[in-house]
């Protein structure tokens, strides 16, 4: 049994992956406020020990998609967390006595999606999560495409506005801070949006409903967003962009506007014009790609 964990800034979803690929059981837990690294360890560690002992399995390998800035097992920089540092590989080995691979969020998401929704349907793909921040990550047949200095590269912090809107890496004008559920909720309001609605998924209903300040706002998130895709497509030429996160559940709301973006940005003759499309799987997708992640690094590919 493959032990797999996504880790998110405020909640870990915990899980057991079976050896020929079945998300066999899976527990979503808000983090505890405030925990440092030890007591962050404890907790998550915790949650996998109690399934593995409910199914009365062994583990063999883990896996695990973690937020932050990701190399070699170790999660370097992590922005809504009080560690500032953690080798969490070497720490779930030293727990669990079994080998285990970390690697960033957006690049679990596109393994999974990659390996167990679309299979075989596209050569690569550029997969993009569209919630409290943008998460982007590439993956060929070659396998997750790395930037040159060994690390998963930050699409969400291209830049798309010179001097623009600030971004939580501490930059400004990053697609992120165009493309997220604060950017979304920030713009609904400028465009006068009603004070009572809350969430992306309420602005969305507002959308359904013919709301004025809605429809813009998605507009400009999806501008935003396709343009940020035609530069990915001008260096990376995937075949497939993939959306998932929360707020692609709102993509009837902006993608024509990413795909008229997109258009008038991409290069001529680079490619076949990319296609788009909406990942169904959700949370399952980065439990299976941090499953397939272990399983190739530590022993055969889970198929
Ligand atoms: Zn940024």
């Amino acid at each position: 049994m493959i032990g797999v964990f996504d880790i998110g800034g405020t909640n870990v979803r915990v899980g057991l992956v079976s050896e020929d690929g079945e998300l066999v059981v899976s527990r979503s837990r808000l983090i505890p406020p405030n925990a440092d690294a030890r007591k962050f360890l404890d907790f998550i560690c915790a949650i996998l020990g109690s399934l593995v002992a409910a199914e009365d399995e062994e583990l063999t390998v883990i896996g695990a998609g973690s937020c932050g800035v990701i190399r070699d097992g170790s999660i370097l920089y992590s922005p809504n967390t009080q560690w500032k540092s953690l080798a969490l590989a070497e720490a779930l080995t030293s727990r669990f006595q079994v080998p285990a691979a970390v690697i960033n969020d957006a690049d679990a998401f596109a393994l999974g999606v990659y390996h167990f929704e679309f299979k075989n349907q596209f050569s690569g793909l550029c997969a993009l999560t569209l919630g409290s921040g943008l998460g982007g990550s590439l993956v060929s047949e070659r396998g997750l495409v790395r930037s040159m200095s060994g690390i998963s590269p930050e699409i969400g912090h291209i830049k798309v506005r010179e001097g623009g809107a600030r971004c939580r890496c501490g930059g400004s004008g990053c697609l992120e801070a165009y493309v997220s559920k604060r950017a979304l909720m920030d713009s609904y309001r400028r465009y006068g949006g009603s004070a009572d609605i809350l969430s992306p998924y309420d602005v969305y209903q507002a959308f359904r409903r013919g709301d004025d300040a809605a429809e813009k706002a998605f507009a400009v998130l999806g501008r935003y967003l396709g343009a940020g895709m035609s530069t990915i497509y001008n260096i990376f030429a995937p075949p497939a962009f993939v959306l998932g996160g929360g707020i692609s559940r709102a993509a009837r709301a902006f993608l024509p506007a990413v795909r008229q973006a997109l258009a008038k940005g991409m290069m001529k003759g680079i490619g076949p014009r990319p296609r788009i499309v909406v990942s169904k799987m959700r949370s399952r997708a980065s439990l299976l790609g941090a499953a397939y992640q272990a399983r190739s690094s530590f022993g055969p590919v889970l198929e």
